[in-house]
């Protein structure tokens, strides 16, 4: 009996400690050059980007305020220069809090749709002060950021920077490199994100950044359409069949892509997802 109890002892010592730890435990974060002026800001699984110009920073995602204050710092002591702007990629809460922590230096920019749902959703940050509905260029210190909203995918107010000096591109969550999309898909439009994913192939870059993970190329875009592609259609054609989800998961053949990181994970939830989206947006004879 002692024996036992001292056993529950330790194993709540133990987890005591691991919780505490968890808790406690610091974020990684780093600042990685991409190319020329052009950085990323990673903190743990966050990405986010900025440019260094002569006359003050170009910044995107704050990510979150104890991340924003750290990159503010980092950024001072590293280049000597003020974050001037701030674009947001898109409104949500795990991309774009904190950015009340950079609006004393700069202006704030986002898609009009994002500052429609940053203010409904009450998310911790800045409100936009600039936004725009299709392009808009940004320049400071003879640098230019294009920022060009490609239409609907994950969420309605996605919108991709283009570094034309560093020829990259930062498009955040609806473009994953060598990995399948996250989850069941939350906050997205179909068939739109397919189509916004051709406008992307369009524009001109060599590097893409995206919100999570490492870098990729248009080739990776292309290899990301396509699987969004086919789990769209098998998913459109089990529903003209009538088809349960539970069916529909079992007939799905997803296999040319099991190669892509979270492929086990998360394509069964891709296709839930999917399935749910879809069987809203149809009506059958
Ligand atoms: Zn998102």
């Amino acid at each position: 009996m002692h024996r036992v109890c001292l056993l529950l002892v330790v194993l709540a010592v133990t987890f005591a400690t691991t919780v505490a730890s968890a808790q406690s435990k610091p974020p990684k974060r780093e600042i990685v050059q991409v190319a020329g002026d052009l950085y990323r800001f990673h903190n743990n699984f966050h990405v986010s980007v900025f440019l260094v110009t002569p006359d003050g920073v170009i910044a995107t995602d704050p990510i979150n305020a104890d991340a924003a204050a750290w990159l503010e710092n980092a950024i001072r002591e590293r280049f000597g220069k003020e974050i001037r702007y701030v674009i947001y990629s898109h409104d949500h809460r795990d991309h774009i809090a904190g950015g009340e922590v950079w609006a004393d230096t700069a202006t704030v920019i986002a898609h009009e749709n994002a500052r429609r749902a940053i203010i409904g959703e009450q998310r911790p940050t800045a409100v936009p002060q600039v936004t725009f509905s299709d392009r808009l260029t940004v320049e400071l210190g003879g640098k230019r950021v294009e920022v060009i909203y490609p239409g609907r995918s994950h969420s309605d107010n996605l919108v991709v920077l283009r570094f034309p000096d560093e020829r990259a591109l930062f498009a955040v969550d609806f473009i994953s490199v060598k990995r399948v999309a996250y989850k069941d898909l939350p906050d997205s439009y179909w068939p739109d994100w397919l189509d916004t994913l051709r406008v992307v192939e369009g524009l001109d870059f060599d590097i893409l950044v995206p919100g999570h993970g490492p870098n990729g190329t248009l080739a990776d875009v292309v290899e990301h359409r396509a699987y969004l592609q086919s789990v769209h259609d098998q998913v459109l054609a089990a529903l003209r069949e009538g088809l349960s989800l539970e069916e529909t998961q079992k007939r799905i053949d997803l296999s040319a892509y099991d190669q892509l990181g979270m492929f086990e994970q998360w394509a069964p939830l891709n296709v839930e997802g999917m399935y749910r989206r879809l069987a809203l947006q149809r009506r059958g004879n």
